[in-house]
């Protein structure tokens, strides 16, 4: 006998039993006390790392972002802009890598209205836009919130800029926001 089966044989069957209607109310349960939004997060859930040295290599990142640069790592070697930024280059491998500000400038390619099922912590902002920007003069694509306009004003190939943001638990971030 395979194991699958002798698996269904054993399975306990929990008979339905509908709901007497004298059946005293379910419990009612004391309101969630919310800690601050990172806290109270699911680690694994936590789509965004750990600013600081001790929690990533690539904490320069987030430290230009504070001063308003969105940068990225660079490899002479191989003249290659790597996005996003990396420990390490995916050609040579080399871990010798230098930091290059990236244009705050670009042009929305793409773009979609999260209007429901938004990741934790976004849920209270829906709906919102999310898009894809190219960014001026150089070949990279980015992907971000887009803020500034109504989902449904936005257009293909309209302007916008980075625009670094400190997130409500003390982290920073970048989104775009539309200038046209
Ligand atoms: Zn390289």
């Amino acid at each position: 006998m395979s194991r699958e089966r002798r698996r269904a044989r054993t399975a306990v069957v929990i008979p339905f039993v509908p709901e007497s209607p004298d059946a005293p109310p379910p419990p009612t349960r004391p309101p969630v006390k919310r800690k601050r939004a990172v806290e109270a997060r699911p680690f694994l859930l936590d789509f965004f790392p750990l600013e600081t040295e001790s929690g990533t290599r690539l904490a320069r990142f987030f430290d230009r972002l504070r001063e308003g640069r969105l940068s990225t790592t660079r490899c002479a070697r191989d003249d290659l802009v790597l996005w996003p930024p990396r420990t390490a280059c995916p050609r040579c491998h080399t871990e010798e890598l230098e930091w290059v500000d990236l244009p705050d400038r670009g042009r929305l390619y793409a773009f979609s209205a999260v209007l429901a099922g938004a990741p934790l912590g976004m849920e209270a902002d829906v709906p919102f836009a999310v898009g894809l920007v190219d960014l001026d003069g150089l070949p990279l694509r980015l992907f971000g919130r887009v803020e500034g306009l109504p989902w449904n004003e936005l257009e293909i190939g309209a302007p916008v800029r980075v625009e670094p943001y400190d997130t409500e638990d003390g982290r920073v971030f970048y989104r775009f926001r539309a200038t046209g």
